[in-house]
């Protein structure tokens, strides 16, 4: 008795007509519907057309091409102080200037604010602020952990 052919003619049983759709409702090109069918992606096409599935948006295709959302601005949500842009050398840091370290430590990239520091403080006033927000949270921090 002789086997069965390897590609047995396409014959649209409900169960299939049922996976077609429901690949084609998840997105699938046609020629991949037609992979998992064992049907051609022509044939996948007219039955498609003749089943009058309405015409999909792929959402496989939108998820890796589509634009994301624009994000919604969140600036000045918050009274962000912004530290002055000059920044000096360590070897140009005088007591009277801010030595609050920026870029990278240990690398040439280090250096330091300069800006004019408030009172007997090391910083100047925008880092004053944020080195006061940051003790403060790791207080909090530390104290919530013991
Ligand atoms: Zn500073």
């Amino acid at each position: 008795m002789p086997e069965t052919p390897a590609t047995p003619p396409p014959e649209w049983t409900p169960d299939r007509i049922k996976t077609l759709i429901a690949l084609w409702d998840e997105g699938h090109p046609t020629s991949e519907i037609g992979r998992r069918l064992g049907v051609t992606k022509n044939s996948v096409v007219g039955k498609v057309h003749r089943l009058g599935l309405k015409k999909r948006q792929s959402p496989i295709r939108q998820a890796s091409t589509a634009p994301r959302p624009k994000q919604v601005k969140t600036v000045k949500s918050k009274t962000v102080v912004k530290p002055p842009a000059s920044s000096v050398k360590m070897e140009e840091l005088t007591s009277s200037m801010c030595c609050w370290p920026e870029g990278e430590p240990g690398t040439d990239n280090l250096h330091f604010c300069g800006q004019q520091v408030v009172d007997d403080k090391p910083y100047c006033d925008a880092h004053c602020a944020r080195a006061y927000v940051k003790v403060s949270k790791d207080r909090k921090k530390r104290s919530s952990a013991a």
